[in-house]
């Protein structure tokens, strides 16, 4: 059974569309590692379509931040603006959804889902250096995280770490640990403006991670039309 792992949608309408439309016919089940909303313009069409069409999501920091769970002290001040305007975008339907999401990690068919790393929600996997303290605690063999909005992820041997590459299907050695971030999907930050995902096809332990491009332009207009802050819309177009 495929899976379609999705991370860091952020309210990003059409980088999600172009996302299934590339993927569609691939996967048996979808699973998200958290921030539906925050930065993008369409939070209330991005959660029903969560609802409807995703089997398990894990909470990010913006769902906490764009439902009131937490005060936006920690956030810069676009992140900080664009939850605000978010807590006023969403119904109440969907902030009560938003709240009930549970923290990760969570364990599905023996793999794991994070948002940021496997022992903490709000810690970032950058490096290598942030992977080493964990090295030694980690749980199954897969687990899955985003929150830094950069594909790849790593591979945990005995004797050392290995940043992976996105650029070839990965294939799992039961013998070592990973962990895989599927990038972004609806804002990349790792110079490349294309939405990305991955798909994990348990049967054949293989991962592929997945590039496609979306209308940017249309998103970043409705970013500029909601009164949200520019850079916001600036960024998708340089992937930053
Ligand atoms: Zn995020």
């Amino acid at each position: 059974m495929p899976y379609l792992i999705l991370s860091d949608i952020h309210s990003n309408l059409e980088a999600l569309t172009a996302a299934l439309a590339d993927a569609q016919g691939r996967y048996d089940k979808i699973l998200c590692l958290g921030d539906l909303v925050g930065y993008g313009a369409d939070p209330e069409l991005v959660v029903d379509w969560t609802r409807e069409n995703v089997a398990t999501v894990v909470r990010g920091n913006h769902d906490r931040a764009c439902c009131g769970l937490e005060d936006l002290e920690l956030f810069n001040p676009a992140a900080r603006l664009s939850a605000i305007w978010t807590r006023r975008a969403i119904s109440d339907e969907t902030r009560l959804y938003l709240e009930q999401l549970p923290q990760g990690p969570l364990t599905i068919d023996g793999f794991d889902l994070a948002h940021g790393s496997p022992f903490d929600e709000d810690e970032y996997l950058v490096n290598i250096s942030d992977v080493m303290p964990h090295k030694s605690h980690l749980g199954p063999t897969l687990t899955f995280f985003g929150h830094t909005h950069v594909q790849g992820g790593f591979m945990v041997l005995p004797r050392g770490i290995r940043q992976i590459s996105p650029e070839a299907p990965l294939e799992i050695d039961p013998q070592y640990k990973y962990l895989i971030n599927p990038g972004s999907v609806g804002q990349p930050r790792d110079r490349d403006p294309r939405a990305a995902y991955a798909i994990y096809t348990p049967e054949t332990q293989t991962v592929e991670y997945r590039r496609v491009d979306y209308d940017i332009p249309a998103a970043a207009t409705k970013i500029m039309t909601a009164g949200l802050p520019q850079i916001l819309a600036a960024r998708l177009f340089e992937g930053v």
